[in-house]
Formats: C-alpha cells, sequence, structure tokens
C-alpha cells in the first residue's frame, strides 16, 4: 500500500518543523508508512542511514504514546536530549532515575503529554510497567537495535528474548523492530522472536558513499596518523587501537605534536571515561583514541574520521567501528592502518577459541585480511561481504578508485620472483629477510648463508625495499604464502606451487608513483571539495560556540547543530531570523533556543572581517515553512555554487605568481571571504611559511604570540585574545603560516 498524499504532507510538515528537514532519507517514507498504518515491521538500514526519525516523525504525528525499546542507557539520554532540543515531548525511565523522578515521569505519561518513552527492555517486561502501558494510551512499540534478540547475531542479549511477550500483551498494536547488522537470518529470526503478523521487511542499501577508505601498511605510525589527522584540522575523529597501551601512547604522541586527543579504554577508571568521552561529545577535544570499547552508545554524528591503528579481528567489527564516520551523511574518511603480524596475532587466539565459533570467526578474519591487502575497490568488497551487490564501477570513494595505488601490470612475474627466491633460501627465512635478498642487498647475514650468490639475489633490486615487503605480505594474504613456526618463516602454500607453474596470477599494487607530498595534497583537495564555498574561519567560530552551549546546556555538540548546519550557515551567512531558518537542520525550537547566539556571532563575525552576509546561491531554497515572515530577499547576486574550481585554480596560480588579495579577487570575480579561502588554500598545500606580503610581519607575530600562548588554532578565542583589534582574515592567513612553521618544527627536531 503505498503512502498516501494526505500522510505523507504531515510527515514532512513535521519533519520540516522539528527537525528542520526536507526530504527522507531511503526507506524512511516506506518504514514511517509502516509505523502510520500499524503493519509491523522489520527495518534494516545501516549505520547513520536514520532509523531513530523512522519511529520518532510518526510518534510526533499520531494520537498516543510511542514506546521506544533501547538497550543502552546512555543512548537513551542522548535520544531524548535530542528529541526535547527539537522540540518533542520525549523522556526515558531508567535506573539512573531516582523514584521521585520516574515518578514524575509516570505523571506525564498518564496526563498523555509525551510522544515518545525510552525503557529498557527488562524493565518493559515487568507485569507493572505492562499493566502501567495499557492503561496509558500506547499506539505503538519501536525495538531498537533489534539483532539482540538473535542468537545468531554478534549481540545477544538474553532480556531481549522476553520481548516475546509483547504481542500477547498488546495484541492490536503495531511493533516495528530497528537494527543495523543482520543477515537475513537474524532478520528472520527477529520477526519469529517477537511474533510479529507478516511484517514489512524492509532492508536498506549497505553501501556508505560519503565514507572515503583507505588501507596503509603500517609504517610509521605517528607520521601517518598526523597525515590523515592534517587533512581535519579542527575536526573530530576517533582513532581505534587494539590494545589499552597503545591508547595511552598513541593519545600522548598525539598531544605532544600539538593536537588535541584522549584515551578511551576499559581498563581506565568509570569516572575518567565518562569524562573523556564527554569532552570528545561536547567537543572539548577533537581526537579521542579508544580501543574498540568505545562507540556502543555514541551516536555522535559528526565524526570527520576514523582511524584504525591494527586491524581488528572481523570484517564485521570494521564495517561497524568505521560506520561511525559520517553519521550525518557528509564526508568521512576511514583508514586502516594495518601489518599482517596483527592477523597473525588473531588467527593463533581463533585457532586457539571454542570449537563452534572457530569456522565463522577465522572467515571473518580472512575477509578482514583480504580486505586490507586485496585489490578490489573498498566499497565493492565490504558490500558484497554483506551480501549485496555492487553496481558502480568506480566507488570514486576509495584508495584503489581514486587511483591512489597501482596495479602492477607483470603481478604473475613479479609473483614468481619472490616465490622461487623463497624456495631457493629453502624455506627457512622470514618476509623482511627474503626481501633484502629480492632488493640485492650485501647484508652481512645474507653472505654467510651466501645468498648473494642465488639467482633470485636482486631480481627486484629497481623496487624499494618497503614495496617488496609489501608484495610479500598481498601474497601472503592470498594464500600464496604462508608463514610457520614462531619466526614467521616463509612458505610457499599449494596455491603458491601453481603461481609458480603459471597457472594462477596474483594481484599486486604498488603505493602510487607519485611522492608521499602530492599524495596528501590530492587527498587534502578531495576533503576540500565537501568545504566548497564554506568560510573556514566563520565555521569555526560557530564550531566554538556550538561547543560552548554544549557545555552550557550539557546536551552533545552535535544535537545543537549538526556540522552540516554549521557549514551551511558559514556559506549563507544569514543576517536574520528568517534567514537562519531557511538552513537545513534548524527547526522551530532550535532556531528559539539558539537562533539569535548564532545569528549575532555569524553577524559579528561579517562586520569584524568585512565578510558580506546573506550570501544565499541564487536559485535560494523556497520557504519551507508556512511561516507568515518573508525572508528578506538574498542580498547578494553571487553564487556560492558557482565558486567553481577554475575560479580556484585561477587564484592559486596567482597568489603563487605574488599577485595581491584585491588582484585576485578582481580577477576571479568572487567575494574576499571566497578569496582568502583560497589563499588560505595556497598557503597550506604550498607550505608557506612567511605571511609578510598579506598582512606584514608584525601582525603576524602577534597572532602567532597569542596562538601559542592560548595553544590553540580556533579563531575566536584568538580573536578575543587580541581584543578584537586583529580582523579574522589576517588571524586566518596568519594561522595558515603558523601551522606550517609548527610543521617545519616538528620535523627538523624529530
Ligand atoms: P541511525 O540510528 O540509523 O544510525 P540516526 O537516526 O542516528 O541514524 O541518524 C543519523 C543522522 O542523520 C542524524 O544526525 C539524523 O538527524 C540525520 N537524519 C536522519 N534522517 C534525516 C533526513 N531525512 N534528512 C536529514 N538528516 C537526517
Ligand atoms: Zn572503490
Amino acid at each position: 500500500m503505498p503512502l498516501s498524499v494526505e500522510h505523507q504532507s504531515q510527515l514532512l510538515e513535521a519533519l520540516s518543523r522539528y527537525w528542520g528537514y526536507e526530504s527522507f532519507r531511503p526507506l524512511q517514507a516506506e518504514s514511517m508508512h509502516c509505523v502510520l498504518t500499524d503493519k509491523d515491521s522489520v527495518v534494516v538500514l545501516p549505520t547513520g542511514g536514520g532509523k531513530s526519525l523512522c519511529y520518532q516523525v510518526p510518534a510526533v504525528c499520531l494520537d498516543g504514546l510511542a514506546v521506544i525499546v533501547s538497550p543502552l542507557i546512555a543512548l537513551m539520554k542522548d535520544q531524548v536530549d535530542g528529541l526535547k532540543t527539537c522540540g518533542v515531548a520525549a523522556d526515558f525511565i531508567n535506573s539512573t532515575q531516582t523514584g521521585g523522578q520516574r515518578l514524575a515521569v509516570a505523571n506525564e505519561v498518564r496526563a498523555g503529554r509525551l510522544k515518545l518513552l525510552y525503557i529498557s527492555p527488562e524493565r518493559l517486561v515487568q507485569e507493572k510497567t505492562i499493566e502501567f502501558l495499557r492503561e496509558a494510551k500506547i499506539r505503538f512499540i519501536a525495538i531498537d537495535e533489534a539483532h539482540c534478540i538473535s542468537e545468531w547475531g554478534h549481540d545477544f542479549r538474553p532480556e531481549y528474548r522476553q520481548l516475546s511477550i509483547l504481542r500477547e500483551q498488546f495484541p492490536t498494536i503495531g511493533l516495528h523492530a530497528f537494527t543495523a547488522t543482520a543477515t537475513e537470518q537474524v532478520r528472520r529470526d527477529i520477526a519469529r522472536q517477537l511474533k510479529l503478523r507478516e511484517p514489512e521487511v524492509l532492508v536498506g542499501n549497505f553501501d556508505r558513499p560519503n565514507l572515503v577508505y583507505r588501507v596503509e601498511r603500517r609504517d610509521n605510525i605517528p607520521e601517518q596518523i598526523r597525515s590523515i589527522i592534517d587533512r581535519h584540522r579542527n575536526e573530530s575523529g576517533i582513532v581505534y587501537c587494539t590494545s589499552r597501551r597503545e591508547t595511552e601512547d598513541v593519545a600522548a604522541i598525539l598531544n605532544a605534536s600539538g593536537y588535541r586527543a584522549l584515551p578511551y579504554h576499559a581498563g581506565m577508571d568509570d569516572y575518567s571515561r565518562r569524562e573523556n568521552q564527554e569532552s570528545f561529545i561536547n567537543e572539548s577535544v577533537d581526537i579521542i583514541v579508544a580501543t574498540v570499547a568505545f562507540g556502543m552508545g555514541i551516536d555522535k554524528s559528526n565524526v570527520r574520521f576514523v582511524i584504525h591503528v591494527g586491524m581488528p579481528k572481523s570484517l564485521e567489527n570494521y564495517q561497524q567501528e568505521s560506520g561511525r564516520g559520517g553519521r550525518d551523511g557528509l564526508q568521512a574518511e576511514c583508514c586502516l592502518i594495518y601489518s599482517m603480524s596483527e592477523f597473525m596475532r588473531w588467527k593463533k587466539l581463533t585457532e586457539e577459541g571454542a570449537a563452534e565459533s572457530r569456522g565463522p570467526a577465522m572467515k571473518s578474519l580472512q575477509a578482514m585480511a583480504d580486505y586490507a591487502t586485496g585489490i578490489v575497490c573498498r566499497h565493492r568488497k565490504l558490500v558484497s561481504y554483506f551480501g549485496q551487490e555492487y553496481d558502480k564501477e568506480n566507488c570514486g570513494a576509495c584508495d584503489l578508485c581514486l587511483q591512489e595505488m597501482d596495479v602492477v601490470d607483470d603481478s604473475l612475474i613479479v609473483g614468481q620472483k619472490i616465490l622461487s627466491s623463497v624456495v631457493r633460501q629453502g624455506q627457512k627465512f622470514g618476509a623482511e629477510y627474503t626481501a633484502l635478498v629480492l632488493k640485492g642487498s650485501k647484508d652481512e647475514r645474507i653472505r654467510r648463508n651466501q645468498h648473494d650468490l642465488l639467482s633470485t639475489w636482486g631480481l627486484l633490486k629497481d623496487q624499494s625495499q618497503s614495496t617488496i615487503r609489501e608484495w610479500i605480505e598481498q601474497l601472503a594474504a592470498q594464500d600464496f604464502l604462508s608463514r610457520v613456526g614462531e619466526y614467521n618463516l616463509l612458505e610457499v602454500t599449494p596455491r603458491g606451487w601453481q603461481l609458480l607453474k603459471g597457472e594462477i596470477t596474483p594481484k599486486l599494487v604498488r603505493p602510487s608513483e607519485t611522492t608521499k607530498d602530492e599524495r596528501n595534497q590530492s587527498r587534502a583537495a578531495k576533503v576540500a571539495a565537501s568545504w566548497e564555498g564554506v568560510d573556514r574561519a566563520l565555521f569555526d567560530t560557530l564550531r566554538s560556540l556550538r561547543h560552548e552551549l554544549s557545555v552550557e546546556h550539557d546536551v552533545p555538540a552535535y544535537v545543537i547543530f549538526t556540522d552540516e548546519t554549521l557549514r551551511d550557515m558559514s556559506r549563507f551567512r544569514p543576517s536574520t531570523l528568517e534567514g537562519l531558518s531557511q538552513i537545513k537542520g534548524v527547526g522551530e525550537k532550535r532556531l528559539a533556543d539558539y537562533g539569535e547566539h548564532m545569528l549575532s556571532a555569524i553577524v559579528e563575525y561579517c562586520e569584524t572581517s568585512q565578510v558580506t552576509p546573506d550570501n544565499w546561491p541564487n536559485e535560494r531554497p523556497t520557504s519551507r515553512r508556512s511561516s507568515t515572515a518573508t525572508p528578506k530577499e538574498p542580498s547578494s547576486s553571487r553564487s556560492s555554487s558557482s565558486s567553481g574550481p577554475p575560479a580556484k585554480a585561477r587564484a592559486l596560480q596567482m597568489f603563487a605568481d605574488g599577485s595581491s588579495i584585491e588582484d585576485v579577487m578582481e580577477a576571479i570575480g568572487r567575494a574576499r571571504s571566497t578569496t582568502i579561502s583560497y589563499l588560505c588554500e595556497y598557503i597550506r598545500s604550498a607550505a608557506i611559511l612567511d605571511a609578510a606580503p598579506w598582512i606584514g610581519t608584525e601582525t603576524y607575530e602577534r597572532v602567532s604570540a597569542v596562538a601559542s600562548k592560548l595553544n590553540t588554532d580556533l579563531l575566536k578565542p584568538i580573536f578575543d585574545g587580541l581584543n578584537g583589534e586583529v580582523p579574522y582574515d589576517a588571524i586566518h592567513i596568519a594561522m595558515e603560516c603558523h601551522r606550517n612553521r609548527q610543521g617545519l618544527d616538528e620535523a627538523t627536531s624529530e
């Protein structure tokens, strides 16, 4: 039964009014339709797919109470905070509350004032709760994280089993199950356990096109992490490590290099752990360095990068952990830095593990290793592992499709060279040694073993040692080589012998020919594309304001406004409340609560930095809300969407040729703010140290001194620290040079 026009407009109206969104994500409308028409449903959407809205929006539209079953107390609070921020009457009942608080919530329910009530499964199935809810007018029940009901799932919780009584206790209302991870078997199990009546099963697309996947072999961890984080200055990110100690070490290294990072692992006391988590959520720090213990129950939607230092033990784990990036739909980068020794360690642990789980665990681990070393598009690999087809030829969002890696043409010959060296060495040596032989090293050990006399000695002398090492790993991952014994000695497998006979061709890639710097720059440019037209300095200002509001109101920063909303504010720079209300993600309640704050920051910024406010694109979206106030007409005719790459390329070239800001502005016909943002990009990409041509040495010195004193690179505190005497533009330019200098200092002091 299709969604009626009437239902559709009712849902859209609520979506816009409370959340400030204009359209549905895939399958949301279908799912909401099930809720409105009391048709039982099982909804499988990937993380970030927007499951919560599937029951929240109908709950707002319907009369009566929606009961939401949720396993995690921390998550309940976040969800309820989020709803309240949007102006939706919601609350929860759980063990963190006092008796008095619970009573107050119960009274709200009785009075029919609540729209959504969050509750844990064990509390819901208690007789007195059932009794109580039967008296209240309950309209439907949504079961979040529904895979917990199935033993086949990866997160079985016995208390979920008891939910099977709901069908008998509430025979007339709709039951709706939501999950992000479910194979077909789990899906069927959910429907069976909950006794759903011919449920509508909606399964979303598991691909996450906004995630950019990259894989690197472990080489120099601090440097590798820094080069990723540098693409995401002043943005939130997670670094996952496989051991507690490593989280502490990596956090210390990052802090020593001037980043703001905190560790998080199960070995810390509750208090510090909670405090570090809180700092990440309210954005006092940008980076959390954590073990897998981190993430469950955290909904932070604006995580812009997820780095894995070390290989997770299964591809399911990797998908879930990396999936915590980019839930708001904006681009996020997921980088896996692995080494094969981790794979060997997991393999050993799995082999020692319980017999019945050994098979599946081994399969997931092997899939993880294949993902890391394989040369199939990473999106395709993930999607097909989860049983879906992937139809794009080129995803445009992984290191392989972006051609950051080169496929080796003569991989059969290279493979044969490596394997025959292993054979000639008597299969008694490890990967490092083998690479040295192929490289043609005169290492003392090699001479002693007379391996410099082997026909394979120096056979790959044109390649770098690390490339040869990488190929050995790739061959091992494709099961042409295995490692045996305590010393991981290389041995040729039966498949390897087939390769030697030329019967199978391996797939080998080499790091792209471009230099590391070039690669970093082109990656940075890709990331920058999603910032097109955004005034970065204003964004930073609004972001620190959001942080202050987050601390003041004790709600997560992303609940106040998403990154996308802040970016749009910094693109369009509305100067009136009406204008502000046009921005995606600004609903009525948020407008009333935070509108004035944002507005005065935007206006102040525009004045002090001489940037034009109300920089709307030509085709401005028509007013969503049936508000009586008519928004002020856009005062600028410049379209931010037309400020495309040609203007930018021209600007970068002109700056390189020594042109002034004014000349460039004039030549490219763009606003000052856009021109400055190009200048800053130029300074960054060309690693310029001297800001003198644009702002003078004295101004630079002042900014740099305050930045060092406050130990920040956020523009707002620096602006305040200078008593507002230096305009934002100049601070922005100075800071780019300042950071380049810091980078240089670090590099030379190591
Ligand atoms: P999930 O629970 O499936 O992981 P969420 O419900 O937390 O996803 O939604 C992820 C993010 O996407 C949230 O910030 C949410 O507000 C946003 N979102 C959900 N639906 C929409 C929509 N239709 N338009 C814009 N943003 C949306
Ligand atoms: Zn790809």
